[in-house]
């Protein structure tokens, strides 16, 4: 695939920026947007940055109806110099391939979108607050266009890139959120599209996070889908367990997604000589761990919320409360090197942080 020429159109009229002091998760969208189409004879074509827009699609677009569309989800900050970096956004063009192969949608050029993205970034660069906890959300996704109610894959696809400026992910900022053990829903499936990017895995969800709301827990931890044993996920984040000293992660699997947040805690507990556990932790484990007192942390790890602290657990009708509803100092200092790597107020030793 050769990089082809983006097209810039420039909004003729701005929009008027939200008060970064009020700022909520996707509900303001910049002034552009990147699009670009795929059909069979063409394959990816006409890259082009035009003003932020809706858009026009048969009622019949297959996305409509088999839900064939993959996502992506990173952000951007600029530091108090002005340089505009971007996080690891390498490692979500590959993981928005990994999602395309698994929905049988057609790859996209990494490199090449990633240079793209950079330039929409670039372009709406006065749209990323600098306020603390901010950031601008960057949501690239492809959905299938082709009009027909066939049950097979599609044969036009268009990619759009959207950007929001966000405050932090929970409005109670950082503190630990409580949890709700889902013994009843499953997220995911052996052989399912547990670690692709798509849009079924999400509303699937609701149900289950319908429930834990109605428990007052904040988020739902997922269970694997055969026995319902073993953790896999917390709501859209990976978890870890810090237990007697040790730091421990539900090894990937195939149902659980490969968090870029997931990855870059365990590379940077590695280089602090701390390694991480990859491996199969059942409930019963952390709830034996807790009434023993060797559980020392839980934490979830996510682009929306960097680290997020647990507090407190519901499983089978009890309550179980978890470094006394504090945040963990494995988790505070995850937290703020993470957050000083991705804003410019650290040193970045490893790369991370790009434009
Ligand atoms: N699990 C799920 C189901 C998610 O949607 C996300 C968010 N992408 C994560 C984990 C965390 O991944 P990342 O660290 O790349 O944001």
């Amino acid at each position: 695939m050769a990089q082809q020429t983006l097209e810039v159109t420039q909004a003729t009229t701005l929009k008027e920026k939200p008060n970064p002091a009020t700022l909520e998760f996707g509900k303001q969208f910049s002034d552009h947007m990147f699009m670009m189409d795929y059909t069979s004879d063409e394959g990816w074509h006409d890259p082009r940055i035009v003003p932020y827009q809706p858009l026009t699609l048969d009622p019949a677009a297959m996305v409509f109806h088999y839900g064939q569309t993959v996502f992506e989800g990173l952000k951007a900050y600029r530091s108090n110099d002005g340089d505009i970096r971007l996080f690891r956004p390498e490692e979500n063009f590959r993981r928005l391939n990994q999602s395309c192969d698994r929905l049988c949608i057609p790859k996209v050029n990494e490199e090449a979108m990633l240079d793209y993205l950079k330039e929409l970034v670039k372009l709406d660069k006065e749209w990323i607050p600098t306020n603390a906890g901010t950031s601008l959300y960057v949501r690239p996704f492809i959905i299938s266009t082709e009009a027909t109610l066939d049950v097979s894959p599609a044969r036009t696809y268009t990619l759009m890139v959207i950007l929001s400026p966000v405050g932090s992910f929970y409005k109670g900022g950082i503190d630990p959120v409580s949890i709700f053990v889902e013994d009843e829903y499953t997220r995911a499936a052996p052989g399912g599209t547990g670690n692709a990017k798509t849009a079924g895995n999400y509303s699937g969800a609701y149900k289950a996070q319908n429930r834990a709301a109605d428990h007052q827990k904040a988020q739902v931890l997922w269970l694997d889908g055969v026995e319902k044993k073993y953790i896999e996920e917390v709501g859209s984040m990976n978890v870890f367990f810090k237990i007697d000293g040790e730091i421990h992660t539900p090894a990937l699997n195939g149902s659980i997604l490969e968090g870029i947040t997931r990855k870059s805690v365990i590379e940077l507990l590695e280089s602090e000589g701390m390694p991480v556990r990859e491996r199969k932790i059942s409930i019963e484990e952390v709830i034996a761990a807790n009434e023993s007192g060797s559980l020392q942390e839980v934490f979830g790890t996510g682009t929306a919320a960097v680290i997020s602290p647990v507090g407190r657990l519901e499983y089978k009708g009890h309550d179980y409360v978890i470094n006394d509803g504090a945040m963990g100092e494995t988790a505070r200092w995850l937290h703020e090197t993470l957050v000083g790597i991705q804003t410019g107020e650290l040193e970045d030793p490893f790369g991370w942080s790009v434009l």
